[in-house]
């Protein structure tokens, strides 16, 4: 072992750098361990903007607005919008509509997050809810190109985009031999590899109650993505309801679930972020039922009781901060 003690010794003297900076509509951070720091993190901050220009909803430039503003017709993307189009088809299939990119006409009517969120009519929810729908969405694979096939549809990837542009941040570490770096888009974290003296990463969760950055409780770990939806992020008040910004397409309202927050840890962004919302719409049993079905992935939810409920692969591997959250259906509530 005494070759690893070096290679550690020597890796604490790693260069590193850091760098936040508002992008894809949240606060984006890294740090990077690694020869020439900055320039790794200049060409992944370049690779973001790049992802937002292609994906953004309200860029007039990009090609989900192009795709937006011609229903039927074949819109030809570039490889990585069909990717994330494709990928969003694909957890639309698996949680049987739950999570749906043609989310944009009722994401659009609540507004939530603008400054024209409402509450609307009945009828209005009704006339979009009857436009969301992932299967009228047609992919050609050799022509790359996307239609939607019904008037007033719209794709929003806001959901799984900065997924994506975690894992191409990752993919330009990895060129550039980066082994140890933390990355946090906006409550999407991912890690490579662990510390530089070998140690394990330690994420915080955020208290879904207080300001970002307060932390109810956290995990250890290494090359790993995880992803928080939580209905705190956008939201606005009232009569005392909170409309919150992830839609049920079955019911066009804010999900109605117990829930403050879920959190997914798997190996990609891609997939911890369309699954965190995913599960966030479904709610604790059948979205504890879709993780446990899928291999390598695991869910901390926090509902409104300030209960913890934790997939099996997470048991015992939580640290819990903050006294007023309990750890619910744990065998073994021993804690690391
Ligand atoms: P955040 O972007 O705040 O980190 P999410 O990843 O959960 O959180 O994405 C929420 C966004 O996804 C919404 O702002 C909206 O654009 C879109 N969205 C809302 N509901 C759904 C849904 N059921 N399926 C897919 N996308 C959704
Ligand atoms: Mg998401």
């Amino acid at each position: 072992m005494l070759n690893g003690c070096q290679g550690q010794k020597e890796k604490n003297d790693l260069p590193a750098a850091s760098k936040s900076s508002f992008l894809m509509d949240t606060i984006v951070s890294m740090k990077v361990y690694g020869e020439k720091p900055d320039k790794v993190i200049e060409e992944a901050f370049q690779r973001m903007r790049e992802i937002e220009n292609e994906m953004s909803v309200t860029l007039k430039s990009s090609y989900i607005y192009k795709i937006n503003s011609n229903p039927g017709e074949p819109v030809k993307v570039d490889s990585d919008t069909f990717r994330v189009i494709r990928k969003a088809i694909t957890y639309a299939e698996i949680t049987d509509g739950n999570f749906d990119p043609s989310i944009r006409p009722l994401v659009s009517l609540w507004g939530i997050g603008t400054e024209n969120a409402r509450v609307p009519a009945r009828s209005e929810i009704e006339e979009a809810k009857r436009l969301v729908n992932y299967k009228l969405i047609k992919l050609d694979e050799e022509e790359k190109t996307v239609v939607l096939q019904k008037p007033g549809m719209g794709i929003d990837l806001g959901a799984i985009a900065k997924g994506y542009a975690a894992d191409e941040v990752r993919r330009i570490f990895k060129k550039h031999r980066v082994e140890h770096a933390f990355v946090n888009l906006g409550g999407n974290v991912l890690v490579v590899g662990g510390k530089p003296d070998g140690s394990p990463w330690v994420v915080g969760i955020q208290d879904p109650r207080r300001e970002r950055g307060s932390v109810m409780a956290s995990f250890k770990v290494k090359d790993k993505a995880i992803v928080t939806s939580g209905n705190y992020e956008r939201y606005f008040e009232k009569d005392g309801v909170v409309y919150h910004h992830i839609i049920d397409p079955k019911t066009g309202s804010p999900a109605r679930t117990n829930l403050l927050s879920a959190t997914i840890i798997c190996d990609d962004s891609f997939d911890a972020d369309a699954l965190s919302t995913s599960v966030f719409v479904m709610g604790v049993d059948r979205g504890l039922e879709l993780v446990e079905s899928l291999n390598g992935v695991e869910v901390m939810f926090i509902n409104k009781d300030l209960e913890i409920i934790l997939s099996e692969g997470l048991k015992n591997k939580i640290k819990v901060l903050n006294q007023d959250f309990k750890l619910v259906g744990n065998d073994n509530d021993e804690q690391i």
